[in-house]
C-alpha cells in the first residue's frame, strides 16, 4: 500500500525530551493524524559519543506518556551505517563527493587569507581546498561538491522551496554553506546524509520539525536530488525560547519534562503552536483529538 502521508519525529538522544522537543513531537504527530497518515519515530544517534542509549529509552517513555507512539518500529541511525555508506559510494561514483584532508585549523587559515571573517553562529564555509585532489594530504572527511551537483542536475541558484509555515525560502548553498561534510573526520556519518537517506528509506512524505533545523533544508534537498530521491513537504514549527532569548536546548539548561501530568506539558507545547487550552480534567485522548481538529482547520 502506498501511503500518501508518512511523517516522523527524529530526536537525538543527547538528553531527555524537553519543552522544545515536545513542540516538534506534538506538531509532527498532529499533522500526521490530521492527514490520516502514519507517524514514525527515528532516533538520530549517529553522533555516538554524544548519544546515550538510556536517553533513547527515556525519550520513548516520555512520548508514550504523552500519548505519542510510533506507528512502526522505532529506527536507530546507529544501526544503519551500511545504508549511508551505499549513498556515499553512489555520490563518489558520480564525482559528486570527494575526500578532504583539511583540518579545521587549515580551513580557518585559508579563509583568513581569503579575507573571510567567520560570523558568529555560522559554521565556516569550506573554501574548496581539496575539490581537485588531496595534494598529498590524508583523507579525513568526505564532502559534497555542491556546485558540480547543481551544474550537472541543472538546479537553479539560489535553491528555492516552499515551507508550509514560513513560506517561500531560498539559499545559495555553494556560497552560504559550501561543500558540506557527508562523512566526518572522526568517522561518524554527518547529520545531512543520514537524515536524507533515512527519510527516503522510511518513505517519509512530510517533515514537520523545529525552526532551528530550517537552515538544513536546502542542503537536504540537494542531497535528495543527487541521490535521485523524492523531496518531502516541509513545515518548520516555532521554537521555545530559553531565559536568554535563545532557542531552548539541552545546552542552555532546558529541563526534562515533568510528566506527572502529561497534559500540562502538552498544553504548553500546544500553546506554542497556537492551539487552545483545554477545559480542566480533559483527558489526554480528548485533548489530542481536539487539537487535531483545530490543526486541520488552521493549517489548511
Ligand atoms: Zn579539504
Amino acid at each position: 500500500m502506498l501511503l500518501t502521508y508518512v511523517g516522523r519525529f527524529a530526536p537525538s538522544p543527547t538528553g531527555p525530551l524537553h519543552a522544545g522537543s515536545l513542540v516538534a513531537a506534538l506538531a509532527s504527530w498532529l499533522d500526521a493524524r490530521a492527514h490520516n497518515g502514519q507517524w514514525l519515530v527515528r532516533i538520530e544517534d549517529v553522533d555516538t559519543p554524544r548519544c546515550d542509549a538510556k536517553m533513547s529509552v527515556l525519550m520513548l517513555e516520555q512520548l508514550a506518556a504523552c500519548g505519542l507512539v510510533s506507528d512502526a518500529s522505532v529506527v536507530y541511525q546507529s544501526q544503519r551505517s551500511a545504508l549511508y555508506q551505499a549513498a556515499l559510494d553512489t555520490l563518489a561514483q558520480k564525482g559528486w563527493a570527494y575526500p578532504c584532508g583539511c583540518s579545521r585549523k587549515e580551513i580557518e587559515e585559508t579563509q583568513a587569507l581569503q579575507g573571510h571573517t567567520r560570523e558568529r553562529h555560522h559554521a565556516a564555509v569550506y573554501p574548496g581546498t581539496c575539490r581537485d585532489g588531496l595534494n598529498g594530504k590524508t583523507a579525513r572527511a568526505w564532502r559534497l561538491n555542491v556546485q558540480r551537483v547543481m551544474n550537472d542536475l541543472k538546479i537553479s541558484t539560489p535553491l528555492t522551496w516552499q515551507d508550509q509555515r514560513l513560506g517561500a525560502q531560498e539559499q545559495n548553498v555553494a556560497t552560504e554553506v559550501g561543500d558540506f561534510v557527508l562523512r566526518r573526520a572522526d568517522d561518524l556519518w554527518a547529520y545531512q546524509l543520514a537524515v536524507v537517506v533515512d527519510d527516503a528509506a522510511q518513505g517519509v512524505t512530510h517533515i514537520v520539525r523545529g525552526e532551528d533545523l530550517a537552515d538544513n533544508t536546502a542542503r537536504q534537498i540537494i542531497l535528495q536530488r543527487a541521490l535521485g530521491l523524492p523531496t518531502p513537504s516541509y513545515r518548520h514549527t516555532p521554537l521555545v525560547l530559553g531565559a536568554n532569548g535563545e532557542k531552548l536546548s539541552k545546552q542552555n539548561g532546558a529541563e526534562a519534562l515533568d510528566l506527572h501530568d502529561p497534559l500540562i506539558a502538552l498544553e504548553q507545547a500546544a500553546k506554542v503552536l497556537g492551539l487552545p487550552t483545554m477545559a480542566p480534567r480533559t483527558s489526554l485522548e480528548t485533548a489530542l483529538e481536539n487539537w487535531c481538529r483545530v490543526w486541520k482547520v488552521t493549517t489548511r
